[in-house]
């Protein structure tokens, strides 16, 4: 059972489990972890969805937004490398801080993966569904923010490692600082003789 330290005081949570197509619904039985996901402490409305990111799916999450007065929202889809900035702006879209979405990825972390396993995929996804409504009693809401930042590195050792380190950040248009202990670059290449496969100087 989760801890109350740092949780609201009502946790409105929402879930909605995307089907993508036949993507993750011609592995895992969906309704199966709709179901389960309903039984979850906390999670006020579960809305399963064809296509989640597509702007049916993100009206249905507006829509339960307002309908629910969530306060948490679990998307149950693909990688966040794709879709968290979507799902994000959607939520924003609706009134809600937006690092008070999670997202679940029940597509390349496991229908994807497990084709053949069908129950098995179906209760990790349930699983994964469950760790992601577990986060998200804990998010906070976030602010962001703009620094000044000085455009300035620091690469310490200057073996080959840091020279190259040190190049690659130059070229990105930073200062850069090469600190290293010895009177000369070029760390444990400088002591070899030859290299492979070219068997050239090392320096
Ligand atoms: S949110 Fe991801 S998993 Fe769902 S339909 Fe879009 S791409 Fe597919």
């Amino acid at each position: 059972m989760a801890s109350d330290v740092g949780r609201p005081e009502e946790l409105r949570i929402g879930v909605f489990v995307c089907e993508c197509g036949l993507n993750i619904a011609g592995t895992i039985d969906c309704d199966a972890v709709s179901k389960y996901a309903e039984t979850l402490d906390d999670v006020t409305v579960v809305v399963q969805n064809k296509y989640t990111c597509a702007d049916p799916g993100q009206n249905e999450i507006k829509k339960a937004i307002a309908e629910y007065n969530l306060n948490r929202v679990v998307v149950a889809s693909c990688t966040p490398k794709i879709h968290e900035p979507t799902f994000r702006e959607c939520v924003a879209d609706a009134g809600m801080n937006p690092y008070l979405f999670e997202m679940v990825n029940i597509r390349e972390h496991c229908s994807w993966v497990h084709q053949n396993q069908k129950e098995e995929a179906t209760e990790k996804a349930k699983d994964l569904v469950r760790s992601g409504v577990a986060r998200a009693r804990f998010l906070e809401p976030q602010i962001e923010a703009e620094v000044p930042v000085t455009k300035a590195a620091l690469v310490i050792g200057g073996g080959v490692t840091g020279i190259q380190a040190a190049l690659d950040l130059a070229d990105g248009g930073h200062q850069v600082y090469l600190v290293e202990k010895e009177a000369t670059l070029g760390g444990i290449m400088a002591a070899l003789d030859k290299t492979y496969p070219t068997m050239d100087c090392s320096i």
